[in-house]
């Protein structure tokens, strides 16, 4: 069968590879994978910056972003039938099994030994069947026989915004009115749709045109779209209850604190790339405590966020038709790798493989 394959930490790596079908194990499923994501940890992978083999192996099939169909279940599998449209989650448990791991919240590992499928030591989706436990399996309707590739960027966000809520609501009545999404990729477009869902009034800012494809998807779920390149982040107000930063971009990472106001929280959920700090750090302590505010990182998301995800992409689709076919502007064949895994382009949002 077709697999996608790199060798970890060699750049220029990714081919094409003819693999076997793997065997299912007793509490395992066969997946039949129907389509596969791209996104930047697989270009992070693809450049050699990370990514680890499994044991044993010198390669790795990447892909962790998926939509699948049952293919076949193991001897001790009673929960899921062949042809159920399904998307297996991400990360599996530490070998130590920590407390996080065993309470089914392995994205809160505290080992740090945890595997992921097609990012370290599991091998991914990027293939035409693959294999993985059933406890991190997710059911599907087959009106998501689509856009339920995008569940897995869903899930990030579904985590940031519940994590938001939770500790807000935690320490005093918080009725958030009004958010900023920074970025209007996948995640921010999903953020944006999911805080319009919640009725929150929502700014999603990406330096795209006013009459880019961005733009217009996040106007279309009644968001206001802010286009950077005219209106700088550093003349936005402190007027935000919730910040959800997606970009991955340093000094967007520090404009974000500014546009929490007093009480607010503010949320990260990129990868930023490490440098030697040009702000001023006393004003960015002093701004958190004097404001009451919170800055807090997350990553990766547990079962309990794909499902959350699930019941909002049917939300989504019901109440804003067509949005999230739109933001998927490139599909290719395996063959097309090279094509799905480049640059997305200015004006592409996710590009997909379709086995
Ligand atoms: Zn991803
Ligand atoms: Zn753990």
């Amino acid at each position: 069968m077709k697999s996608i394959v790199v060798t970890p930490r060699v750049q220029g790596s990714l081919k094409l590879m003819d693999m076997d079908i793997p065997q299912v194990g007793e509490k395992e499923v066969l997946l039949k994978v129907l389509k596969v994501g791209v996104c930047g940890t697989d270009r992070d992978i693809i450049a050699g910056f990370y990514g680890e083999a499994p044991e044993g192996s010198s390669y790795l099939v990447i892909g962790h972003e998926s939509l699948c169909r049952i293919e076949e279940v193991g001897s001790g599998v009673d929960t899921f039938r062949k042809g159920e449209l399904v998307v297996p989650t991400v990360r599996r448990n530490c070998p130590e099994n920590c407390e996080s791991c065993r309470n089914g919240m392995s994205d809160m590992c505290l080992t740090g030994h945890y595997k992921e499928h097609g990012i370290k030591q599991l091998h991914g989706f990027a293939r035409e069947y693959a294999i993985s436990d059933s406890g991190f399996v997710v059911k599907l309707p087959e009106s998501l026989s689509d856009a339920g590739i995008l569940l897995e960027p869903l899930t990030i966000v579904e985590k940031g915004i519940s994590v938001s809520y939770a500790m807000q609501n935690s320490r005093l009545p918080w009725r958030p009115e009004r958010a900023i999404v920074l970025g209007a990729g996948p995640v921010g477009l999903l953020a944006t749709a999911v805080l319009r869902l919640k009725g929150l009034e929502v700014d999603t800012v990406a330096t795209r045109p006013e009459d880019s494809l961005k733009a217009r998807l996040a106007e279309q779920t009644g968001a206001s779209y802010i286009n950077a390149a005219k209106n700088p982040l550093a003349t936005l107000e402190s007027r935000y209850d919730l910040v959800l930063e997606v970009t991955g971009n340093v000094s967007v990472a520090v404009e974000a604190q500014k546009l929490a106001r007093v009480n607010g929280i503010v949320s990260y959920l990129g990868i930023y790339k490490e440098t030697t700090a040009t702000e001023d750090a006393g004003k960015i302590f002093t701004d958190l405590v004097l404001g009451n505010r919170v800055y807090f990182g997350s990553v990766n998301a547990n079962k309990k966020y794909f499902q959350a995800g699930v019941d909002d992409l049917i939300r989504i689709q019901q109440e804003w038709s067509g949005f999230l076919g739109k933001m998927i502007t490139k599909r290719v064949r395996p063959e097309g790798l090279s094509e799905a895994y480049g640059p997305v382009g200015p004006d592409g949002i996710k590009n997909i493989i379709e086995f």
